[in-house]
C-alpha cells in the first residue's frame, strides 16, 4: 500500500471527548473512526489488525474442532422469552426494535438462545454429538458507560464459540481444551505474559467459571492474584469459602486491575432444557444437550494491546497482529531514491511481504514521527545516503539505534 494513497491521515488530536488511550492513539494514527459514544468505525489498517487477531482465533477454534458458522444479529423474541431473558429486568443491555408489520425484535448481545434452537434441527441421537461451532458476529449492548474505547463497546465483534455435549465428562475435558487454545491466542497476540486466567462466577452446573484477565492500569476489573502459584481470582467472588477451596491466604494475594479479554463457561443444561434441545441416549433415554459458550471479544483485544505495549511516541504492533509487517520510508524526491524505493517496494510486494510505503514529499521528522505512530515493527529507510552505499537503514519500532544493511540481510528479519 502506498500511503499518498491511503485515505486516512493521521492526526495531532484525538477528539476531545475520547478519553481512553487506547482510542485516542488509535484515532489519531488513522485505524478507527469514532461515530458515537461507544461506536467506531474501523477504517483500512484498524480492519487489517482485526482481521490478523481474528484469523489467529479462528486457527485455534478450527484446531480444536471448532466449526465456523455465522448466526444473526436480528433475535426472536420468542426463544429469549423461554429463557426468561427477554425481559429488561432481566437482561439491561438490550437493544430492541420494532417490526413494521407488529412486533419486537433484539438484537443479539450474545447467541445461546438462537443457536440452542437452531441445533434441534442437527441434533437428535448421542451419535450427532459433540459438536462445536463458532462464529466471529457483531454484537449490541447497551452498555451503561462506554469510556474504554474499544475495550467497551455498545457494538463490537465477539468470537462465541458453542460446545454441544453428551455428558459433562466431554464438556470438562473440551473447556480445558478452550482454556489452552485462549492462551496461545493471547500469546501469540502479544498480551500472554500479562493475561491470567482466573476464577469468576459461576452458575447452578459449575461453581465457577473462568475469565481471561489482562493486568492493565486501565482496566475496569479487578482481581486478586497470587504471584506465587499464578492462580486468580476475580474480586467479585473472593470470600472465605473460595480462598479455602483454592487453598489461597488471602496475605499473599494481590489486587491488580485488570481487562477481560476472554471468558468461558460451562452452561450445563440451562438453555437446551427451555429450549427442547435433547438427545436420545445409546438406550433410547431423552437426555438434554450439556452447553458451553466461550467468548473472545477482537476489538477488546486489540484495545489491550495498544494499552500495554504502546509508548509516548504512539502504537506498538506485535509483529502478529500489525498492520504491516514493514514500513518502507523514503526520504528525498531524488530520482535515484525514488527509483531504489519503488524497486524495493515492488519486490517486498511480489514476496507477499505486507508493506506500507511512505511515498508522500514530507519533511523526514513528519514521516518518522507518523511511522512511530501507526507503529509497524520494523522500519526500512531509503535516502541519498543509503542508496550511495546500496543499502538501507533498518529500525525497530521498539529499539532505538538502527543498523545500515543490504536488502539480502534485511528481508531475512522480515
Ligand atoms: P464485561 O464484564 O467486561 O462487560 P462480559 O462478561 O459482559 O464482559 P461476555 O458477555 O462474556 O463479557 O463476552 C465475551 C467477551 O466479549 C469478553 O470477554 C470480551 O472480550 C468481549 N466483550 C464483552 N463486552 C464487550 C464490549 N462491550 N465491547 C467489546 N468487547 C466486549
Ligand atoms: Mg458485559
Amino acid at each position: 500500500m502506498r500511503q499518498s494513497q491511503l485515505f486516512t491521515k493521521t492526526r495531532k488530536e484525538a477528539p476531545a471527548d475520547e478519553v481512553s488511550k487506547n482510542a485516542q492513539l488509535l484515532i489519531r494514527a488513522g485505524f478507527i473512526h469514532k461515530e458515537m459514544a461507544g461506536v467506531y468505525t474501523l477504517l483500512p489498517m484498524g480492519l487489517r489488525v482485526i482481521k490478523n487477531i481474528e484469523e489467529i482465533i479462528r486457527k485455534e477454534m478450527n484446531a480444536i474442532g471448532g466449526q465456523e458458522m455465522f448466526l444473526t444479529v436480528l433475535q426472536d423474541k420468542e426463544i429469549w422469552e423461554k429463557t426468561n431473558r427477554w425481559s429488561s429486568d432481566k437482561v439491561d443491555i438490550w437493544f430492541k426494535t420494532n417490526l413494521k408489520s407488529g412486533g419486537e425484535l433484539g438484537l443479539g448481545p450474545t447467541h445461546e438462545e438462537p443457536i440452542a434452537r437452531m441445533m434441534t434441527n442437527h441434533i437428535s441421537s448421542y451419535k450427532n454429538l459433540p459438536i462445536y461451532a463458532y462464529q466471529f458476529q457483531t454484537k449490541f449492548r447497551n452498555e451503561v458507560r462506554a469510556k474504554s474505547g474499544i475495550i467497551r463497546g455498545r457494538e463490537f465483534s465477539m468470537k462465541d464459540l458453542y460446545s454441544f455435549d453428551l455428558d459433562q465428562t466431554g464438556l470438562d475435558a473440551f473447556y480445558e481444551k478452550v482454556a489452552l487454545a485462549y492462551k496461545r491466542v493471547f500469546n501469540t497476540v502479544g498480551i500472554g505474559h500479562q493475561t491470567y486466567r482466573t476464577f469468576a462466577s459461576g452458575g447452578p452446573f459449575s461453581k465457577y467459571s473462568h475469565e481471561f484477565q489482562t493486568v492493565c492500569e486501565a482496566g475496569e476489573d479487578r482481581i486478586y492474584l497470587d504471584e506465587k502459584s499464578g492462580i486468580a481470582v476475580n474480586k467479585e467472588v473472593l470470600n472465605d469459602e473460595v480462598l479455602k477451596d483454592l487453598k489461597l491466604a488471602k496475605k499473599d494475594l494481590i489486587e491488580k486491575k485488570t481487562i477481560e479479554v476472554g471468558n468461558i463457561f460451562k452452561l450445563g443444561t440451562k438453555f437446551s432444557e427451555p429450549l427442547g434441545l435433547f438427545y436420545t441416549d445409546e438406550s433410547g433415554v431423552s437426555k438434554p444437550v450439556i452447553m458451553g459458550s466461550y467468548g473472545i471479544g477482537p476489538g477488546r483485544v486489540m484495545g489491550t494491546i495498544v494499552e500495554l505495549l504502546s509508548d509516548d511516541k504512539g502504537l506498538v504492533w506485535p509483529k502478529t497482529t500489525a498492520p504491516f509487517q514493514v514500513h518502507l520510508v523514503r526520504l528525498g524526491e531524488n530520482q535515484a531514491v525514488v527509483s531504489f524505493a519503488d524497486n524495493l517496494y515492488s519486490d517486498l510486494e511480489k514476496r507477499g511481504v505486507e508493506v506500507l510505503y511512505d511515498d508522500r514529499d514530507l519533511r523526514p521528522g513528519e514521516k518518522f514521527a507518523d511511522s512511530d505512530l501507526i507503529g509497524i515493527p520494523v522500519r526500512f529507510v531509503v535516502s541519498d545516503k543509503t542508496v550511495a552505499e546500496n543499502k538501507i537503514e533498518v529500525k525497530h519500532r521498539t529499539l532505538s539505534e538502527s543498523e545500515l544493511m543490504s536488502i539480502k540481510d534485511a528481508l531475512k528479519i522480515l
